[in-house]
């Protein structure tokens, strides 16, 4: 059994670094460094296995997205894609981002033909951040839902600022997800 290894993507200040913390450490701290890729290392039971966990808190360009290398893609086994609920342009942005995320992981499985799922699998989660904002709510969570359907993915939406609970249960889910796909390859 590897090691797990998570990408956070997402637009510049969707709550990436305080989603990658209150998951981390149960804390909001409410200001994050935002300006270089920190990979964070955490151990984590799944199914009684103690699982290695690196997840990659990914930076932001000013006013873009977060800008991932062919090679974070390809490191990644799972991928927490965040927007804001109260940031229509962040949603917006996820279908390139996704669509980006696809096309290097499908080029990847042309390398590795005959280990192709092995080598090609990974996992999704939609996150939209920032539910304790309802009052500056420009994306409706049924639009949220139709993004996560279209892609056959889990969707939540959650308080980095409010709700440890909130974070945890879409990104241990994710990881459970990785892991069983990696115990049944
Ligand atoms: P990143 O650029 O995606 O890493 O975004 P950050 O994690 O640095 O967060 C950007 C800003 O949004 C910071 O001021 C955070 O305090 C704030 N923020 C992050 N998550 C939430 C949230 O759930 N609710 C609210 N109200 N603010 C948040
Ligand atoms: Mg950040």
């Amino acid at each position: 059994m590897g090691d797990i290894n998570l990408v956070v993507v997402g637009s510049e200040s969707v709550g990436k670094s305080a989603l990658t913390v209150r998951f981390l450490t149960r804390r909001y701290i409410g200001e994050y460094q935002s300006d270089t890729d920190i990979v964070y290392r955490h151990q984590t039971m799944i199914d009684g296995e103690q699982t290695n966990i690196e997840i990659l808190d990914v930076s932001t360009g000013k006013g873009g997205d977060s800008l991932l290398t062919d090679k974070q893609i390809r490191w990644a086994d799972g991928f927490v894609i965040v927007y804001s609920i109260c940031d229509r342009g962040s949603f917006n942005r996820l279908r390139d981002l996704i669509r980006d995320i696809r096309d290097i992981r499908a080029s990847e499985n042309n390398h590795h033909h005959g280990h192709r799922d092995q080598y090609n699998h990974y996992s999704m989660v939609i996150i939209g951040n920032k539910s304790d904002l309802e009052h500056r709510r420009t994306v409706s969570t049924e639009e949220g839902k139709a993004l996560a359907a279209t892609l056959e993915c889990p969707f939540a939406e959650v308080s980095a600022a409010d709700s440890y609970h909130d974070v945890a249960k879409p990104v241990q889910g994710l990881l459970r997800t990785v892991h069983d796909t990696k115990v049944m390859l």
